[in-house]
């Protein structure tokens, strides 16, 4: 710690010894960062990263992007509550398997932020749209905005972020690359807690929202179940207090089937570091069992809910909107507005109009449609 600053209770390499198991990965360990940086008196380096993703703009406009529902009501989630879902749950099981908390934090707060507006039709449109320019991906797109577009330095680009949190970010661009070398055990966990989180929240919001019926869901033997629990603990229940007390006990049942299946992982394989966690199988998983009727219930997922005919008609708007903006951008770039017009030079009209787009809210979408393109 730098001499004559301020001390506090515990510095961050005390606090993790004492806190984290062998495996979990502890600051010092980090490989740091690609623009050398002084380290902070009490903030450990992933507390930064976190903290600088979270102040970030491309994080705060995550409020207003569609996670899958849009327009249809005031409860549905958005892509920023979807992302503190992710986050909420990773931590619980971080902390139960002695992982870094606050890794966990920043590659959970990062993990969506590339996300372009109008969900996954905005990135089904940009990559067809910039196929001959390198395409797009989300997750590609995520690490473009940390690494380039973001500010925070009078020096360099991007937030500077450590190679740890960068390089989980990567997994996620190339699955393949998990074949070889796996992602930290932290990096997993939020892999995990991110299919989980949507399965249980987009159940909800569909029955909210009235697209699918309780009755329907109850097909599915994980969403069976998860109300037989519910009725056996507490009696009978319905309505709006069914719903709520289903979709908290589908949530649990999974968290604690990962905890248990990493921590019996963890009891067999005995890593004693993350390089020697990393080298194993996956450990942060859902067990088999869980994963066959996960796979049912994404299943239902997809065709009653992301398939629905309101959710289809609406992304055929959306389709034909950014299309139409995509178009519109390559012949009118003087209309490309604030900091990307100086990227043009580097990447190229094509890919710069989609980038452009692709940092776009929602409402930023609908308005600038409205204004250049109806
Ligand atoms: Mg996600």
């Amino acid at each position: 710690m730098p001499e004559g600053t301020m001390q506090s209770f515990m510095n961050y390499d005390q606090r993790e010894d004492r806190l984290l198991a062998p495996y979990g990965l502890r600051s010092r360990q980090s490989r740091g960062r690609e623009f050398p940086d002084t380290d902070h008196p009490y903030r450990s380096p992933f507390q930064r990263d976190r903290d600088r993703i979270i102040h970030s703009s491309a994080f705060r406009r995550l409020a207003d992007k569609t996670q899958v529902f849009m327009n249809l009501s005031d409860y549905h989630r958005t892509r920023l509550t979807h992302t503190i879902e992710v986050v909420t749950i990773a931590r619980t099981i971080g902390r139960a398997l002695g992982l870094n908390e606050d890794l966990i934090e920043a590659l959970g707060h990062l993990h969506d932020i590339g996300h372009p507006p109008f969900g996954h039709t905005g990135e089904d449109v940009l990559k067809e749209c910039m196929v001959d320019c390198g395409g797009f991906s989300h997750n590609a797109f995520g690490l473009i905005l940390v690494k380039d577009l973001e500010i925070r330095s009078s020096e360099y680009n991007g937030l500077n972020l450590t190679f740890e949190v960068l390089e989980g970010q990567h997994t996620r661009v190339d699955k393949r690359q998990m074949t070889f070398l796996r992602p930290l055990l932290e990096a997993q966990t939020v892999e995990t807690c991110d299919s989980m989180t949507y399965d249980a929240h987009d159940a909800d919001d569909a029955l909210k929202l009235g697209l699918v019926s309780f009755e329907d869901f109850m097909q599915i033997p994980l969403f069976a179940q998860s109300v037989e629990a519910v009725l056996q603990r507490y009696g009978k229940q319905e309505g709006r207090r069914l719903r709520k007390l289903v979709i908290r006990q589908l949530i649990s049942s999974q968290v604690t089937d990962v905890t248990e299946t990493a921590l019996d992982r963890l009891a067999k394989w005995n890593p004693k570091t993350p390089e020697e966690a990393e080298m194993c199988d996956p450990i942060v998983t859902v067990s088999d069992s869980l994963a066959t009727q996960k796979k049912h219930l994404e299943q239902f997922l997809f065709e009653r809910v992301y398939r629905h005919p309101d959710i289809v008609a609406w992304r055929k708007q959306g389709q034909d909107q950014l299309r139409r903006m995509y178009e519109g951008y390559l012949r009118q770039p003087e209309l490309i507005r604030g900091k990307l017009k100086d990227w043009i030079d580097v990447w190229g009209l094509p890919r710069t109009v989609g980038y452009y787009i692709g940092t776009m809210t929602d409402s930023y979408c609908q308005r600038e449609f409205e204004a250049h393109f109806r």
